[in-house]
């Protein structure tokens, strides 16, 4: 521990975290609570509760939870002194400068760095280096200067250490360069040789919200394999979190953000002045990426390439954006195999009205199943509405179900009844597996099986739920450390989670002399922190009377001896005794 407690009560005062939550998530007042969709998990009634008054939050969902620390840790992907360091920035505070444990954000400093010096190296090398090969391909991709200064486009030499010396000069260490992702090493007949990671490619940084050189992607010149090449995943970078252009593109998401499939895609559009397009990096959409794209925008139209692959992609992303419960259109290619292809063929005019054309899913989905079916044929149109209400039947709005039966009916020449009919008994059936799926998941979670913070309690639950009871009514008795701890100690608890949070909540009552929740997040992860709030959460309930207190530290020792009571059969002359004395005592 080395921020002293001063300074966080300060931090946590002054980013208070409904102000700082509702940055993120759009919160609604419900009673003395705030309420919103969860940022860390889909979904599509809020379950996550921000509560002003222990300055906390609980989502209902997933479990998570904490402090404002905690909140800031988690959705901006930072450890502890990094939470604490963004948090101070946002109200003007300055880190008192002594001996907290910064190791591992100096090592993130250190990575950006070395990515930006990285960055700048391929840029140079683009721009005045002897090899050519690298600005050739941009002319021949006409992307102009502007763009190319932009987006900090660069070439890789074909040499096996260029930036590797370059950045030895700068003073970046082998295990620097290597944690970056920037050189790879090998080893042969005992001798190690470090060598760059990207090698007669052309250049694309990957730059976060803030403006870090967070990684790279690096594109082959001709059609060898493979085609790019980038960062794995470092201290800075998370692969499945990462996307391209949202640095840019976040200041013209107000009405819609438009997802393609490559970096040359996105720069291509941005050239042609569609500026609010993004790309994944190296993977399929991730659910993590849907979330983060849903935070900047309320509608994406998904515009991947036309062949088999892209349509694959294209279906799962439409699964993935459906969780988010964001407005979602896929635009249809046409006159090109990419958006890049489209503009520099037909003009960005072109590609714009592909924009207006692009269906929302439920049309899009339509259209892929009505290509399966000949509909001219009664087998096939049967077969065809049928795969279709089972389609619509997963559409919430009755509104929106209403309208594509309407449609169905008149292309189809059926009657709009006998389809509704239909949509609806699939409907019926699909609600009754979610229930019993519901139900299914409740129960196994009261029997524990899921809980992996206390593995313990669903087979101690009245002593779990005592343990609980206790640290919450110390929570907010403070004033009742001495009693409790008089009474009962961590040892005497039965599950060793609740045991660890009742010695922490003592020793930052005494420490402090009260208690806020936010004093546990250097220790806790996240997900234990979501635990405690849980626990606090509850204090509506409490009696806050002493009373309260001694049955909850009779129960749990009652609890704990049962736990340790050995049969009667399976004693020791000496465990017979105590047991005979303790029964006295009773
Ligand atoms: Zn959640």
């Amino acid at each position: 521990m080395a921020l002293s407690e001063d300074f966080l009560e300060q931090l946590r005062f002054r980013n208070d975290i409904e102000s700082v939550i509702s940055s993120y998530v759009n919160l609604r007042k419900r009673g003395q609570t705030f309420v919103g969709l969860c940022p860390f998990h889909n979904e599509k009634t809020p379950s996550f509760t921000v509560y002003p008054n222990t300055q906390s939050y609980y989502c209902f969902g997933c479990a998570s939870g904490g402090d404002v620390v905690t909140f800031i840790k988690q959705i901006e992907n930072l450890d502890y002194i990094e939470a604490v360091k963004f948090l101070a920035d946002r109200v003007g505070m300055s880190l008192p400068s002594d001996n907290y444990d910064d190791s591992l954000s100096k090592q993130r400093g250190r990575i950006y760095e070395a990515n930006k010096q990285a960055a700048k190296f391929y840029h140079k090398t683009l721009i005045e280096g002897t090899d050519r090969t690298g600005a050739k391909y941009f002319i021949a991709r006409n992307l102009t200067k502007q763009t190319v200064t932009q987006f900090g486009l660069g070439f890789a030499p074909n040499e096996w250490s260029a930036l590797y010396n370059h950045l030895h000069s700068l003073g970046f260490s082998n295990e620097e360069l290597l944690l970056a992702n920037l050189i790879r090493k090998s080893e042969k007949n005992g001798r190690t040789y470090y060598y760059d990671n990207f090698r007669n490619r052309v250049m694309i940084p990957i730059i976060d919200l803030r403006g870090n050189v967070i990684a790279f992607g690096g594109r082959v010149l001709d059609d060898s394999k493979p085609k790019y090449i980038n960062t794995s995943d470092t201290p800075v970078y998370k692969k499945s979190q990462g996307l391209f252009a949202l640095n840019f593109a976040k200041d013209h998401s107000s009405e819609f953000l438009i997802l393609v499939e490559g970096y040359m895609d996105v720069i291509a559009l941005h050239q042609a002045g569609i500026k609010n397009a993004i790309a994944c990096l190296g993977t399929a959409l991730t659910s993590e990426q849907a979330h983060i794209i849903s935070r900047y925008s309320p509608e994406v139209i998904i515009c991947y390439d036309n062949d088999e692959a892209g349509q694959k992609a294209t279906q799962r992303a439409l699964e993935i954006f459906r969780k988010t419960g964001m407005k979602t259109r896929v635009l249809t290619m046409s006159g090109g195999k990419d958006a890049d292809e489209i503009i520099t063929k037909h003009g960005v005019g072109k590609f714009k009205k592909l924009i207006d054309q692009s269906a929302n899913d439920t049309e899009y989905k339509l259209l892929k199943l009505r290509d399966k079916y000949n509909v001219a044929l009664p087998d096939g149109k049967t077969s065809f509405l049928i795969e279709a209400a089972k389609m619509l039947a997963t559409v919430e709005s009755s509104i929106e179900r209403d309208i594509y039966a309407g449609r169905l009916s008149q292309e189809l020449n059926v009657s709009k009844e006998a389809i509704l009919l239909e949509i609806n008994n699939v409907a019926r059936r699909l609600r009754r597996n979610a229930q019993q799926q519901e139900i299914k998941r409740k129960t196994e979670e009261s029997i524990g099986h899921k809980d992996k913070l206390n593995p313990e309690r669903a087979e101690n639950l009245a002593a779990a739920v005592a343990e609980e009871r206790l640290i919450l009514h110390l929570m907010f008795n403070n004033n009742r450390l001495e009693y409790i701890t008089a009474r009962i100690s961590a040892n005497d608890f039965v599950t060793k989670f609740n045991a660890r949070v009742f010695k922490s909540v003592c020793d930052a009552i005494t420490r402090n002399n009260s208690f806020e929740i936010g004093m546990l997040a250097e220790t806790y992860s996240p997900e234990e922190m979501g635990r405690i709030a849980k626990i606090q959460s509850s204090s509506s309930s409490l009696a806050n009377t002493v009373t309260e207190c001694d049955d909850c530290i009779k129960r749990i020792k009652e609890e704990k001896r049962k736990k340790e009571q050995v049969p009667a059969s399976e004693m020791d002359d000496e465990q017979f005794k105590n047991a005979f004395i303790r029964k006295k005592k009773n």
